[in-house]
């Protein structure tokens, strides 16, 4: 699933294990890879606020 790694092209950065992401951020090292593949809630809020700079 490349989601994740397209996410960092566009912006974001790793969330690292032991920050406290779990499953709500694609980018948290932490998720359930079986599980989160898409961007999460948080992720879109990301992107959006990026994008309206
Ligand atoms: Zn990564």
């Amino acid at each position: 699933m490349i989601t994740h790694e397209f996410d960092h092209a566009l912006f974001l950065g790793d969330y690292e294990l032991g920050e406290g992401w779990g499953n709500r951020s694609i980018m948290s090292h932490e998720r359930d890879r079986t599980k989160i593949y898409t961007p999460q809630t948080h992720d879109i809020n990301e992107v959006h606020s990026y994008m309206n700079r």
